[in-house]
């Protein structure tokens, strides 16, 4: 990383060195990382990339610690996926999917994670710690096993099985907090404080860590040919995700790598029982009030977002807009991206899609955009979600009678959307809940 200059206040731009610091002493204001850009545009180029590893780290020019010996279970080169039937069905022109699921542990966290405990071991720290919603401890228990660290992790006590089997597997200690994701931020924020030798990757080290974000714009420009999208769809929990998108993009123009300056615009997607920043924006407040959440999307369950005001900005200039999805949007959502495209995404990406129908519906997303949604989970993790909805189509004895009396018509001439019809739901649709049309999945205008 020669190309780091240092740390700098965000509020009142004081400068301080590259190590385990991330708040202002002055104002208390969060740090971030300053780089050299005349020098990594003296260096990088679409070249030098193509020809980098198919990870994250082939843009360690733009990140805050050396690729070699990085940390990296191979996060990122995720990929970008033309979704011309959910456009169709959502009355898009040209959508893409940026699918993040596909990452080692299911999802982005794990980009934010490999910059994050890189660093820490580069500052010298044997130790992960973090306080997580459930994917950032699934990513940071499975790359301190990894990189031989030692980790531990802090969750609320009520997560999903397939966040607390898929962290506890990796051997380090995780401790189920009884509270919300804010009382388990809250005590980590204390514990940080009693044992300066962890790296807290969302705490001391959480600066490093933002900056693993902006590999989701990197990327995403390189896969449109060095391109910038028109409009990004990107799911808030903390708000870090989406102010980093909005960053990298910027920067891939500043180091020479977009010919034109990007206009992207940013819309943010939040659950409705968890939204304090889609609330500000829809209120008109600058200021983000903090909620208690009571939303299945729980990725993304964070009632005082350490970034929402920076994420309100970034909507706001760039001509975005929010989406607030009910939990019920949000499982339509999952089942529309998984019935039209093939993917799964956990809880997050539902709110993701539902938030992308809603922002079409109220036209802030326009059919001449090309548009990018990032899906940043897996949903095997999250399978509770979608449980009730999604069982066999019937369960028969093993003989030809008792498959054509449970399925009378004719599987060889399926509906063409893939979904229930109101001729063929009976036999071919999610028995308990089938809906009479596909086109009411996800509300629309
Ligand atoms: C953590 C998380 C987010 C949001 O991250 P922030 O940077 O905290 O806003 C989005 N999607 C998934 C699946 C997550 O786990
Ligand atoms: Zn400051």
């Amino acid at each position: 990383m020669p190309f780091v200059e240092g740390l700098r206040c965000r509020e009142c731009a004081r400068p301080y060195p590259a190590e385990a610091l991330h708040f202002c002493e002055w104002c208390f204001g969060p740090l971030e990382v300053v780089y050299d850009y005349d020098a990594i545009r003296a260096s990088v180029s679409r070249e030098r990339i193509a020809a980098g590893p198919p990870s994250i780290w082939r843009y360690a020019d733009l990140l805050p610690a050396a690729a070699e010996g990085a940390v990296n279970l191979g996060a990122g080169f995720t990929p970008l996926v033309r979704a011309d039937r959910l456009a169709a069905e959502l009355g898009l022109g040209e959508l893409w999917i940026k699918n993040d699921t596909l990452n080692p542990t299911g999802s982005f966290k794990d980009r934010v994670v490999s910059v994050a405990l890189t660093k820490a071991r580069e500052l010298g720290f044997k130790i992960a710690a973090c306080a997580s919603t459930g994917n950032l401890a699934n990513s940071v228990a499975a790359h301190a096993a990894q990189a031989g660290m030692q980790s531990i992790v802090f969750i609320p006590s009520d997560l999903e099985a397939g966040k607390v089997v898929t962290t506890a597997v990796f051997g380090g200690r995780l401790i189920a907090v009884e509270g919300t994701y804010d009382d388990v931020n809250r005590l980590c924020a204390e514990l940080a404080g009693e044992h300066p030798s962890w790296a807290f990757v969302n705490v001391n080290v959480r600066t490093y860590y933002a900056e693993g974000s902006k590999t989701l714009a990197f990327e995403v420009a390189e896969q449109l040919g060095w391109q910038a999208p028109d409009h990004v769809v990107v799911p808030v929990a903390s708000g870090s995700q989406l102010t980093k998108i909005a960053k990298g993009f910027a920067e891939l123009h500043t180091v020479g790598l977009l010919d034109e300056p990007p206009h992207v615009r940013v819309s943010g997607a939040q659950a409705a029982g968890c939204a304090p920043v889609a609330d500000a924006f829809a209120a008109g407040r600058d200021a983000v009030k903090p909620v208690k959440p009571h939303t299945i999307a729980k990725s993304l369950a964070i009632g005082n977002p350490a970034d929402g005001p920076y994420a309100l900005d970034v909507v706001r200039a760039s001509g975005g807009a929010f989406g607030s999805v009910t939990d019920e949007e949000i499982v339509e959502g999952i089942r529309l991206l998984a019935r039209t495209e093939g993917i799964f995404a956990e809880t997050a990406g539902g709110v993701t899609i539902a938030s992308l129908a809603q922002l079409v519906g109220k036209g802030v997303i326009r059919p001449d955009e090309r548009v990018v949604a990032y899906v940043t989970g897996n949903g095997l993790k999250t399978i509770e979600a979608v449980t009730p909805r999604c069982r066999p189509t019937a369960t028969i004895a093993p003989t030809l009678d008792a498959f054509a009396a449970a399925v009378p018509t004719d599987p060889a001439v399926p509906d063409p959307a893939g979904a229930p019809t109101p001729a063929s739901s009976g036999a071919w649709g999610p028995q308990p809940h089938a809906r009479p049309s596909h086109t009411s999945e996800v509300p629309q205008p």
